[in-house]
């Protein structure tokens, strides 16, 4: 097979996994540790809790977090031949269809990858797995720009990004690098908006209170310069890590008042993506 070819049998592939999801969104983030996983987790969760169908895809080759955050880091995952091609069965926990590079692969691996070799992995790993019919399959993105950020803008489909980011923004040039990429006339994805996480603190016994322990005005900032709404501002909260280290996400319990924050995100999410559409028809 020629190069040409392969390409189009890859696209093909590519095509054939996907062909029955109806939106694709991908979670970025200019810098690591800013909660990207934990929007992406939670989001995923508030969409599957409103009766859509949700598949949450784990890329992130420097950090996969879906194994720890749903408590499947044990979990075996399927395959089944089907003539000359071999399937995977996503993992499914709390209604979500889930995959992670973190099945495949240990962290320290991962990481010594170069930008082709990550790619063509991620290629080969969505393109294999069984997804099915979905309304929504969330892509938890690597940090920053790159190869593997490029190749899924353009092969996957994406209808849109949400980026996120904290308060703390020593400087606007991680975002705006990774914002100009999406934006960039040969990829060109919509940004749907910002996320700002960590936005305040608000102790439970006052929340009408609010701490902005990491300064206010960040988020601001970045929607300004870049242009982008503020989706969503999530608190900090003491109840998030344990959660999510314990694999029970806090949107599960939807008595939470962190987890009225993500059902409002999807409530804008869903929102927005079905304005896209009707504008693209
Ligand atoms: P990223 O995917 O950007 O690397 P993570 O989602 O892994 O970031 O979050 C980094 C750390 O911050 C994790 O320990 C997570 O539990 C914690 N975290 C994320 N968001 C919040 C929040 N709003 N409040 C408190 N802790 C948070």
């Amino acid at each position: 097979m020629n190069i040409f070819d392969q390409q189009k049998e890859k696209e093909r592939k590519i095509n054939q996994a996907l062909s029955k999801v109806k939106h694709s969104i991908a979670i970025a983030s200019g810098k690591g540790g800013v909660g990207k996983s934990t929007i992406a987790t939670n989001l995923a969760i508030s969409l599957a809790q409103k009766g859509y169908k949700v598949a949450l895809a784990d890329v992130d080759i420097y950090g996969p977090s879906v194994p720890t955050l749903f408590n499947i880091e044990n979990d075996e995952v399927r395959g089944e031949k089907k003539g000359e091609d071999y399937f995977i069965h996503p993992i499914e926990r709390y209604g979500i269809k889930l995959m992670s590079i973190g099945f495949f692969v240990d962290r320290d691996k991962a990481l010594l990858w170069r930008g082709p070799m990550a790619s063509n992995t991620l290629i080969q790993i969505i393109s294999q797995t069984i997804w099915g019919d979905l309304d929504y399959i969330i892509y938890d993105l690597p940090p920053g720009t790159g190869d593997l950020q490029l190749t899924l803008a353009k092969e996957f489909h994406l209808s849109c990004v949400i980026f996120v980011s904290t308060p703390q923004i020593l400087s606007v040039s991680d975002v705006r690098r990774a914002v100009n990429m999406f934006r960039h006339p040969d990829i060109n994805i919509p940004i749907l908006g910002l996320v700002e996480n960590m936005s305040y603190f608000s102790p439970y016994d006052m929340p009408e209170k609010k701490y902005y322990l990491f300064g206010k005005g960040g988020g601001d900032i970045l929607s300004k310069e870049l242009d982008l709404e503020i989706l969503e501002r999530i608190p900090i909260s003491e109840n998030i890590s344990p959660a999510n280290d314990n694999g029970n996400p806090i949107s599960l319990d939807i008595s939470t008042l962190e987890s009225r924050g993500f059902l409002s995100l999807a409530d804008k999410v869903v929102d927005k993506l079905d304005k896209i559409t009707k504008e693209n028809l």
